[in-house]
């Protein structure tokens, strides 16, 4: 390794380390040794610190152990003038030194200020949008991120850059400023909108808040990885493997900003710089070159995803914006719109249906009725969308899951924007995208592209009529409104008795090994993404893929859910880890979990019954530990028994754990998710003679009880039917 970069980083790392040890000083003499610190609503404690020593970080005087007993001995002594060593492992040391140091110093500023989540800047990403966000790195739609620090010569190769970034759906994460600019506030001023849903994430203006970008990373490797706390050998293989960043540096790098690039390189992340700093060209830790110096703004990107070894699919769509899921989140702003169409203001739905082959031109595009142009800016106009599909293999019951993807097929073409489905649909198209040559038929541009681009296994031809003329539209949205009430029937109709074969999903494995969610009918996906009809048409798009038919074969227990072929298959793709699944117990052999679930259940054994919790809901639950910590406690793949990862569909179901008596073990659910479920539950109350809405009365939530000795008192006076069941054990 350059010795120059060495010494620099190794500079660098003391010089952090040091400013750790005084905003800590300062903090313990503010607050105490024993104040409490933490990223607000994130499990992992202080993730870097935790995922590579182990050390469950939850006071003040837990940072003050960590200084003394990991920074501190990490921390390699000054590279001398005169002696050559090779200094590679020694820096690396220094920037996982580095790396803790900055931890300590941004979680004090969350208590002594100044706050990391300030103005623009974010601070660290909460156990929501770690969930939301990082399931897309391992499925593939977002392929990885470029952490960014300093700030481009100008806003325009700001915004360009970033641009770049978008088109190729990575995440930008930005920390650091050069000489007082930040890469983060260039791109506001270039009118950029920055937030996660666009995937440009502005961190903080120190370099300090790198952490946040390398803490996601580490989180991730604990979270969907299965990697124990304390492991790190394995957290940093984990990122160096499956999660596809690389840092790219604008401006000066100084030996503060080395000194965390070295805390990068210990996770594969290479450095991409504009500067002249020398370059570290062996491959080794990373997959290939470390550094790359001296690279043109207008190469930065495409330098970078080379060297990290990325390889990006970029879909071609025929519009005249451009196109890709980082554009997804984009809102547009009634000021920023040129026309909107639905959103109860105009008719407006969205209907996709088979026809036969002889019925359907492949790539016409019809438009019925005026385009944009005949509008004002600001303007509303009727909107129906009929994609016809033609396809030896396409099937009725692949409708509704081809359908659902208008809505985000629309909403990654920049500039326009999608709420809703069916013929409840809102949707805008901005002033930029107008003004780029954006019109009407450009949709049915989109929605033939994407539609090939993803289901070419199941259609053969596609064609989209589109239209305006507002007699025309309300006429095929009743039309369309008979078969959207066909399908409900057809869905409502599908039991597990109904079928003899469910579907695996195991896209969750490439981060928690032994994990396989088995759909059924009445058990969907525990991230609450994929339905039994969604299995079955992901089958059939890629058969080789992670859903997968799972034949019931005999059954061995009706009551728990038990089928001897299912178990065969569980058994066989959980590498052997997992013998036996219950599908409807969350006590004998329950199903695993991996992390991404929408919901847990936990029993809270005094009451007799379980209580509920959904990702949303951030605050302490009766069972003495907040989402964040009980997700790590029943994720990683494993079973637990009185513990369920599910979707908040699975809540509704008829089978939700039937072999306990169902959901008349609920005694304690977040007030957010009763009022959610509220209507959905209730059929399934009356019909097990709990009275409907009184039985709601019934289940306790924050704003009743916030112990389980509080649940239990609410629930005695309440006379839940919990209490009068047997012991769940
Ligand atoms: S269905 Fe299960 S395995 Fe598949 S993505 Fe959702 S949680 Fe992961």
């Amino acid at each position: 390794m350059s010795r120059i970069i060495a010494s620099a980083a190794i500079k660098g790392a003391h010089k952090i380390a040091r400013q750790a040890e005084e905003i800590l000083g300062k903090a313990v003499s503010q607050r105490g040794p024993d104040c409490k610190v933490e990223f607000p609503n994130t499990g992992y404690y202080i993730p870097i610190i935790y995922s590579m020593t182990g050390r469950a970080v939850e006071t003040l005087a837990d940072f003050e152990s960590v200084m003394e007993k990991e920074i501190k001995p990490l921390l390699p002594a000054p590279v001398a003038e005169e002696m050559w060593l090779p200094y590679l492992g020694p820096a690396l040391d220094a920037g996982m030194a580095t790396l803790f140091a900055e931890e300590i110093i941004e979680a004090c500023k969350y208590l002594i200020g100044p706050n990391p989540v300030d103005d623009i800047w974010l601070g660290a990403a909460d156990d929501v949008i770690m969930r939301e966000r990082g399931i897309q790195f391992v499925d593939g739609s977002a392929p990885g991120f470029a952490a960014i620090v300093g700030a481009a010569p100008d806003v325009e190769t700001a915004v360009k850059m970033a641009r770049k970034c978008q088109e190729r759906s990575l995440y930008v994460f930005m920390a650091g400023h050069n000489n007082g600019t930040t890469f983060a506030e260039q791109l506001v001023e270039g009118d950029v909108e920055l937030g996660w849903d666009t995937r440009l994430v502005p961190f903080g203006r120190e370099i300090t808040a790198a952490i946040y970008a390398l803490g996601f990373a580490s989180r991730a490797a604990l979270s969907f990885g299965g990697v124990q706390p304390g492991d790190f050998r394995r957290n940093l293989l984990y990122n160096k493997n499956r999660v596809f960043a690389f840092v790219v540096a604008l401006g000066k790098v100084t030996d503060e900003w080395y000194a965390t690039a070295a805390g990068a390189i210990n996770y594969g992340f290479p450095v991409i710089a504009d500067s002249d700093i020398p370059e570290i060209l062996p491959t080794g830790v990373c997959t290939y070159e470390h550094v790359v110096s001296n690279v043109p703004h207008d190469e930065m990107i495409e330098k970078a995803i080379e060297v990290r070894g990325l390889k990006i699919k970029v879909s071609e769509v025929p519009i005249p914006v451009a196109y890709s899921p980082a554009f997804e989140g984009e809102r547009i702003r009634k000021d920023d719109m040129y026309c909107e169409f639905g959103g109860q203001k105009t008719p407006a739905f969205e209907w996709l249906t088979t026809r036969d082959s002889k019925d359907v031109e492949d790539g016409k595009i019809e438009l019925f009725g005026a385009d944009i142009d005949s509008v004002e800016t600001g303007g509303q106009l009727p909107l129906g969308v009929v994609v016809e599909i033609a396809g030896r293999k396409m099937q009725t019951d692949f409708e509704p899951v081809l359908e659902r993807q208008i809505h985000s097929f629309f909403n990654e073409a920049q500039g326009l924007w999608h709420m809703g489905q069916r013929n409840t649909i809102w949707a805008r198209i901005s002033k930029d995208a107008a003004k780029a040559g954006f019109r009407i038929k450009h949709i049915g541009s989109i929605l033939h592209a994407m539609f090939h681009e993803r289901y070419s296994n199941i259609l053969d031809k596609v064609q989209v009529k589109l239209y305006t003329d507002e007699k025309q539209v309300l006429r095929l949205q009743k039309e369309a409104m008979k078969v959207y009430e066909q399908r409900n029937v057809r869905l409502a109709d599908m039991t597990d008795d109904s079928v003899d074969t469910f579907y695996s999903c195991t896209l969750c494995q490439s981060f928690a090994p032994s994990h396989v969610c088995v759909i059924t009918p009445e058990r969907s996906g525990l991230c609450g993404a994929y339905t039994w009809l969604d299995g079955r048409a992901a089958h059939e798009i890629t058969p080789t893929g992670p859903n997968q038919p799972v034949a019931k074969g005999n059954m061995i227990d009706e009551k728990l859910g038990q089928w001897e072929k299912v178990n065969d298959f569980v058994k066989k793709i959980s590498q052997g880890n997992i013998e036996k699944m219950s599908a409807y117990s969350m006590i004998v052999d329950p199903m695993t979990s991996c992390g991404c679930f929408e919901c847990i259940s936990a029993v809270l054994p005094s009451t007799n019954g379980i209580m509920i919790v959904n990702r949303e809901f951030t605050e302490m639950t009766p069972c003495g530990m907040k989402f964040s910590t009980l997700a790590g406690t029943v994720g990683g793949g494993n079973q637990t028994p009185g513990f369920i990862g599910h979707s908040k569909f699975y809540i509704t179901s008829r089978k939700f754990i039937s072999a306990e008596g169902g959901i008349r073990r609920i005694v304690w659910m977040p007030k957010i998710l009763k009022d959610e479920l509220k209507l959905s539950l209730a059929p399934r109350a009356e019909e097990l003679g709990l009275g409907g809405d009184g039985f709601f009365d019934m289940i306790a939530d924050e704003t009743s009880a916030a112990t389980e000795e509080e649940v239990l008192e609410f629930i005695t006076k309440s006379g839940h039917p919990a209490l009068s069941l047997e012991s769940m054990f």
